[in-house]
């Protein structure tokens, strides 16, 4: 199984990543290994019946990184590329990232290789609930809690919700984060990511002296995470030039209108043929000049082909790993780009979903207010303790950002000591 990981090309730059910041700690050689390797992985076939009266059997998996810190949190993804590799990888992230907010969760990611968009409701549903049930020995509001992630949304976990109270017997709402506000969702939760993104982008574009007047931004991904990062770029004032999704990239030298771009991918599905831009080349639209460049779409999409390309000021890092190390060490040669890791930059969603499983057990329901109020705090003491750690340190912000939460990891394992 080692070997089966380290053969994934995302796997590996997580471990890559680890093992620079591990050498840094000077982990001790045993401790590293218990903090690098996943404790669980479950795979599990899902077969269903879809609307044409066939069966179709579907791949499922879910790693659980650590449960040394607290329950397993983490999204469920849907997208054809899905393999235990890379859920592997975005678990390990997800592990660094709660230590680093300072949640007392461990890290974990699920995935359902498939593609949603070619499946109607019922056939989503179907895999959904199908999945939730193989899962039941291994989730629980103490145990495992997933929430949305790519191609999966409050939906879903509204299915996920009701399959395991069918299960039980009983309503439990913590058992998955992101719901629909009737179902005991959070307030703010949907676009908690997204407004991480561009709080954390403008914090950092004041830091390095600009304004957000006049200043422009291209947002790659108009999903949960990247239309709700150009709603609060938009609403501060920053001027969002340009945006892709999967069809394709649209750019407006003016700026976007953010309201009117989201009518119209509601009507088409898409950001082509908005009327009030033009077509761009995707790749391209990466490395036009602008202050914030904030990937939130895919991984791997900053790569040694255009890292030395990118005109941006701030490299806001909606998506989970979307540099390569070979992009990293490219960047961090040139003095002109600050970047915010991922596992700081889109931590708003796990910190709200933090905040949705403590309403969930008291039975309370904080405003939007008070969430995003206590977002916000949460997020700008973590950048500001991750920017004086890297200063302090030589490090780069993401080398800081992992550093801090390997450091906890590790010293949890520690104190716990090792069964038996
Ligand atoms: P989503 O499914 O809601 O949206 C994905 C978007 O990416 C869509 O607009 C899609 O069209 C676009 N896309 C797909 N392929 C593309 C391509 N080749 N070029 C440009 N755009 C493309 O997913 P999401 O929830 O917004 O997640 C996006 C990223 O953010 C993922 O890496 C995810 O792991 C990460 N993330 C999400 C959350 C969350 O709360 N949803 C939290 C933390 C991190």
């Amino acid at each position: 199984m080692r070997e089966y990981l380290l053969q994934n090309p995302m796997f590996a730059m997580a471990v890559e990543q680890f093992d620079q910041v591990a050498d840094f700690l000077d982990l001790d050689e045993n401790l590293r290994n218990r903090c690098k390797w996943p404790k669980r992985w479950i795979s599990v076939t899902i077969p269903i019946r879809r609307d044409d009266g066939s069966t179709e059997v579907f791949f499922g998996h879910r790693v659980q990184h650590h449960l040394t810190r607290g329950p397993v949190k983490g999204g469920l993804r849907y997208h054809p590329s899905v393999n235990l590799g890379e859920v592997a990888a975005l678990a390990m992230w997800m592990n660094w990232k709660c230590a680093l907010m300072d949640l007392p969760f461990g890290g974990g990611k699920g995935g359902i290789t498939c593609d949603p968009t070619t499946m109607s409701p019922g056939e989503l549903e179907r895999l959904t609930r199908r999945f939730t049930m193989e899962m039941i020995p291994f989730i629980g509001p103490k145990v495992d809690v997933m929430a949305p992630d790519m191609g999966t949304n409050e939906q879903v976990m509204a299915w996920m919700t009701d399959t395991y109270a069918t299960h039980t017997g009983h309503m439990e709402p913590s058992i998955v984060t992101g719901k629909p506000l009737n179902l005991m969702g959070s307030c703010g939760r949907t676009r908690a990511t997204g407004h991480g993104v561009a709080f954390l982008a403008s914090n950092a574009l004041h830091r390095i002296g600009g304004s957000v007047d006049g200043s422009t931004a291209v947002v790659q991904g108009f999903g949960n995470v990247g239309s709700h990062a150009a709603q609060t770029l938009c609403s501060y004032g920053i001027k969002v030039t340009g945006i892709s999704d999967v069809g394709g990239a649209i750019w407006n030298d003016n700026g976007i209108d953010y309201f009117k771009l989201s009518k119209h991918v509601k009507k088409t599905g898409s950001v082509i043929g908005y009327s009030e831009s033009e077509e761009i080349d995707p790749d391209t639209l990466l490395t036009q000049p602008c202050d914030i460049l904030a990937p939130c779409a895919l991984d791997r999409v900053i790569t040694e082909k255009n890292a030395a390309d990118l005109k941006c000021r701030i490299l806001a890092e909606g998506a989970n790993g979307p540099t390569t190390p070979e992009a990293d060490k490219i960047l961090s040669e040139r003095d002109d780009i600050t970047i915010i890791p991922d596992v700081l930059c889109n931590a708003g969603g796990v910190t709200v979903s933090y905040f949705e499983w403590v309403q969930n057990i008291q039975r309370y329901r904080w405003t939007e207010r008070e969430v995003i109020t206590r977002l916000e705090t949460i997020l700008e003491e973590t950048q500001k303790k991750v920017d004086d750690y890297a200063t302090r340190n030589k490090l780069t912000s993401r080398q800081a950002a992992q550093a801090i939460a390997i450091h906890t990891v590790a010293g949890v394992k520690s104190s716990r000591g090792l069964f038996p």
